[in-house]
């Protein structure tokens, strides 16, 4: 039986296969591992920032580059506090938490099933439950030298605020007129009482928002059309329909300025959970803004001279937790023909970390490797090992989700020929070493 053939193939079913597979590769790791961790923060190794940096690279593409109707922005992290009051988040941003007076954890109200059973108390293992209380999920900082509560700020609890913030600026400066959107990419901070499964619930995570502005008569409309446009981009990552669906909220689910939502969820090996919401927000947003700015944020109809307040179609991708989606999605155990086993990362060659690992099947070959290593290297991520049997490579490798390697031998300067290796089949065919740049790039880009 041929080595390179797949007999069985097991998904992801314990996250701690992947969360070890996560910190051994240096994908994603406890931040300040040598402390012992600190709870709900997250670093991303070379592989991991890679696989992110891809991802962040086709939101941007699809949603801004794409579209003459979308500018980007980068705004501060920091907004001025009025910001929090009109959106409602100071006043309303809290999830329902309860103590235990025994054992001392804290809990999420609406997550007691998962609370387990408390160590400290005799005769039984049920956690002495205090009454839920609201806590507010902002981080709060405080900005410059003195401590009175003026000074009082909070690190934005989800990217789009800015957004409406921006919003008149950006469209004079643009001369963009409605129906038009802006977005952007950014870290965003909620202090999660309880932080879980992995990255899926942290306090410090990315978001990729878009606002997307509209008539009033036209909301239904750019609501459908965004929910299709990021369908096809989950879609476009690999997502198919067996671990992709959308959710959308019942009427009691909706907050009260929202006219609709619906969830994209993605089946994890912990329940269907949601990874983005598209909501339509009304025009609650530029509203208050406009109301506690004292700045007029409507517009005009140039046709009709109609003075009104856009609507907004917002879409709101998690960063981290689509990551979390794409490497427990591409995740793979697998026995293949020689009874020997791999773990492979069966990600989409557009958003694996390195495109191509360049494999001399000796350091005597490590010249013409690395010449060929240099060249790949200015248009691709590239990684280069020489060291050890070829079937560990290809493996170290396969459990990276390198989708090809290219090895040389030493026919290769007889020939001129490298032989490359596709992950998934481990399928290999020979080919011109003139060629492989061509090759690579023709299989690695996102769909258009
Ligand atoms: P959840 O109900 O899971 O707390 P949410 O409905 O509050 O999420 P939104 O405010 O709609 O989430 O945020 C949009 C996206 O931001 C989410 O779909 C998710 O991908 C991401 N996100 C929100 N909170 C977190 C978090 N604590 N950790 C990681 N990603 C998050």
């Amino acid at each position: 039986m041929a080595a390179d053939q797949v007999l069985e193939t097991r998904r992801l079913e314990r996250m701690e296969d992947l969360v070890s597979l996560c910190a051994r590769r240096g994908y994603i790791f406890a931040s300040s591992e040598i402390y012992g961790g600190i709870n709900g923060f997250w670093d991303y190794g070379p592989l991991g920032t890679e696989l992110k940096n891809n991802l962040k690279a086709f939101w941007w593409q699809r949603m801004i580059r794409e579209r003459a109707d979308v500018e980007g922005i980068d705004s501060a992290i920091i907004a001025h506090p009025r910001t929090w009051e009109a959106s409602g988040h100071v006043e309303h941003f809290s999830d329902p938490m309860v103590d235990c007076r025994a054992c001392k954890k804290r809990f999420r109200a609406d997550q007691l099933d998962d609370a387990g059973s408390c160590s400290s108390r005799e005769g039984t293992s049920e956690h002495d439950l205090t009454e839920p209380r609201n806590f507010n999920l902002m981080l709060q900082t405080r900005i410059g030298a003195s401590e009175d509560a003026a000074s009082t700020a909070y690190l934005r609890a989800e990217t789009c605020q800015p957004i409406f913030n921006d919003f008149k600026r950006v469209r004079e400066a643009a001369r963009q007129k409605v129906p038009f959107g802006i977005g952007q990419i950014g870290k965003a901070f909620r202090n999660e009482i309880n932080p879980r499964n992995f990255t899926f619930r942290s306090r410090e995570f990315e978001q990729a928002e878009l606002e997307f502005f509209c008539h009033p008569s036209e909301r239904a409309k750019w609501f459908e059309h965004w929910k299709e446009e990021r369908l096809r981009f989950h879609r476009d990552l690999g997502f198919d329909d067996d671990v992709l669906r959308t959710r959308p909220h019942d009427a009691d689910e909706l907050a009260h300025y929202c006219k609709a939502a619906v969830d994209v969820e993605y089946r994890f090996p912990f329940g269907w959970q949601e990874i983005e919401g598209i909501h339509d927000r009304g025009d609650w947003d530029l509203s208050r803004h406009s109301e506690y700015s004292g700045k007029d944020l409507s517009v005009t109809d140039e046709a009709t001279k109609e003075r009104y307040m856009p609507m907004v179609i917002e879409t709101s991708v998690g960063v981290d937790r689509t990551c979390l989606a794409l490497l427990a999605n591409a995740y793979c155990e697998e026995v293949i023909g020689d009874g020997d086993k791999r773990t492979v990362l069966r990600l989409s060659p557009a958003i694996a970390p390195i495109k191509a690992a360049v494999l001399p099947l000796s350091k005597k070959l490590a010249e013409p490797a690395h010449a060929l290593e240099r060249d790949l290297r200015r248009h691709l991520n590239i990684f280069y090992d020489d060291a050890g049997n070829i079937g560990r490579r290809y493996r170290r490798q396969d459990e990276a989700g390198t989708p090809y390697c290219v090895t040389l031998d030493f026919e290769t300067a007889d020939d001129g020929k490298v032989t490359v290796r596709e992950r998934d089949s481990m399928a290999q065919e020979r080919i011109a070493v003139g060629a492989v740049i061509a090759y690579l790039e023709e299989r690695v880009g996102f769909p258009a």
